[in-house]
């Protein structure tokens, strides 16, 4: 699946591409820049312009404030560059960070090229990937391909899969804490940047997460409703909790949700019928406890709202609009609900399941808020390639949907840069637009804190002159000072869909 990806960067002919002079989408130039531009920096702080950023190389090399005065009169400093993309009403920000990916070149053992994937977390404005356990040799193999700039693809972190999927070779049968602490030693020597674990026995847990502290590698949990909860990850000093289960399952009155006698945890109708209604038996003042206790240990929260919303409302998750043209037919037959595959538990799915579920996000998106409040750090991730979601679509989703629950739109922009790197640790190379920082940027065709929808590769609908029109989307996405070409990607991505349904039998 890579080598098809490899021969990409060559790609040239839009150095037409309005508004740029010199860029070719794919090749990094020796130094340009993006003048006019109206900066969202990634830490929080407002919007400001108009900038020349100056990128030299792989790293932002100078912000240069423009003054309007001078800049009217002609003797503006204004940095000198090769080549030039001009910003003038758009707005930059840096390169958006999906703390939950997977990479993923098949779908119930189908083939899906790996490029799709790719081409639409960059037309998304995604330049860095936090892989939370996929298949660990191929994902190490495409994080230094990325590196090298060989392969059109975000830059990765790869946090492989503690046990269980992925290489499952090496993790059959971890039972002893002994076992636990070789994975962990093994996983540091095949050069992994961090460690994902799922609902996990507690003396496992806490054998494998000392052994990851010396070997200075990150754990993130997803919590099932297991042994373990977010109190075991405050004890053992977790670095993002996934989702959520762990979190209310540990402010239960008694302990244990109230499951119908009948529940099996197995079933997957069970599993998320009950899910929805987890929240609701949270106990608020030992939900406020273990929320504070969260951050006194500085144990992170990536929600993936987005992951869960067919579980809200199924239509609105079945029917996105990107579905008509970007949808690969190996995802679309991996997403249809067959009592065969995994999601089945969608035939059947009840206008009351729905209910608890919207009751469950209220308090959920409440639990959030409260525990930034408490000092909390937030990312944002997708979870893309289940449950109907796609990549790249479904971070714009999580940053609307983190919107809904209460964030300004500005927070969210941090969320999912500056919070996102200080998560995984890269706080002072990632997630700001800031001189010194690597070179990862967006250019987006819009203002994304008056509408986040503008990020979305395709745009969205706006009123222009008293006439309906297509606007924002991401122009340019910039990876370690390479500029892609949205428009272009998502053009690549079409046509490779539309050539693999032509191809599909029947
Ligand atoms: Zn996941």
């Amino acid at each position: 699946m890579l080598g098809g990806c490899v021969a990409l960067i060559l790609f040239t002919g839009i150095g037409s591409a309005q508004g740029t002079k010199g860029i070719q989408h794919g090749v990094r130039p020796a130094r340009f820049a993006i003048r006019n531009a109206t900066i969202v920096e990634g830490n929080g702080t407002p919007a400001a312009g108009p900038y020349d950023i100056l990128i030299e190389g792989n790293t932002i090399a100078d912000v240069v404030a423009l003054d309007p005065v001078a800049l009217k009169a002609g003797r503006a400093r204004r940095p000198a560059a090769d080549a030039e993309i001009d910003a003038t009403g758009k707005y930059v920000l840096p390169g958006l960070i999906n703390l939950h990916g997977h990479v993923q070149d098949e779908r119930g053992g189908i083939p899906q090229p790996l490029e799709y994937e790719l081409k639409l977390w960059l037309a998304s404005g995604i330049t860095t990937v936090r892989d939370v356990g996929s298949t660990t040799r191929r994902t190490l193999e495409l994080r230094a391909q990325s590196a090298a700039g060989t392969v059109a693809a975000p830059r990765l972190f790869v946090y492989a899969m503690f046990a269980g999927a992925g290489d499952a070779v090496e993790s059959r049968g971890i039972r002893t804490a002994e076992e636990a602490r070789a994975r962990v030693r093994a996983l540091k020597a095949m050069g992994v940047d961090g460690i994902k674990i799922v609902g996990i026995d507690r003396d496992l847990m806490q054998a494998m997460e000392e052994e990851a502290k010396q070997a200075g590698l990150p754990v993130a949990h997803h919590a099932g409703v297991e042994e373990t909860n977010a109190w075991d990850d405050v004890k053992f000093g977790t670095r993002s909790i996934e989702h959520w289960y762990g979190v209310p399952d540990a402010a239960l009155a008694d302990g244990v949700q109230h499951f119908p006698a009948s529940y099996n945890y197995n079933n997957e109708v069970d599993r998320f019928r009950w899910a929805g209604r987890l929240w609701r038996e949270a106990d608020p003042e030992r939900l406020g406890r273990v929320l504070q206790a969260m951050v006194d240990a500085n144990v992170a929260w990536d929600p993936t709202l987005v992951i869960y919303e067919a579980s809200r409302d199924l239509l609105r998750a079945q029917n996105q609009p990107w579905f008509k043209e970007y949808l690969h037919p190996t995802l679309e037959e991996y997403f249809r609900p067959n009592p065969a595959n995994h999601g089945s538990y969608f035939i059947g799915w009840s206008s009351t399941d729905e209910a608890y579920w919207k009751e469950n996000y209220r308090i959920w998106m409440a639990a959030l808020r409260d525990f930034e409040r408490r000092g909390g750090l937030i990312g944002a991730g997708e979870d893309a390639g289940f449950i109907y979601q796609l990549y790249g679509f479904a971070l714009i989703r999580e940053l609307e949907l983190q919107q809904e629950a209460g964030f300004d739109a500005l927070r969210v922009i941090q969320h999912v840069t500056f919070n996102n790197a200080r998560i995984l640790g890269m706080e002072g190379k990632l997630g700001r637009v800031r001189a010194g920082h690597l070179a990862d940027l967006i250019v987006v065709n819009g203002n994304p804190l008056e509408d986040l929808k503008v990020l979305y590769a395709t745009g969205t609908e706006t009123i222009r002159n008293g006439q309906a029109a297509r606007t924002g989307g991401v122009e340019w996405t910039i990876k370690d000072g390479i500029p892609y070409h949205g428009p272009t990607l998502l053009r690549e991505i079409k046509e490779l869909v539309a050539a693999a349904r032509a191809k599909r039998p029947g």
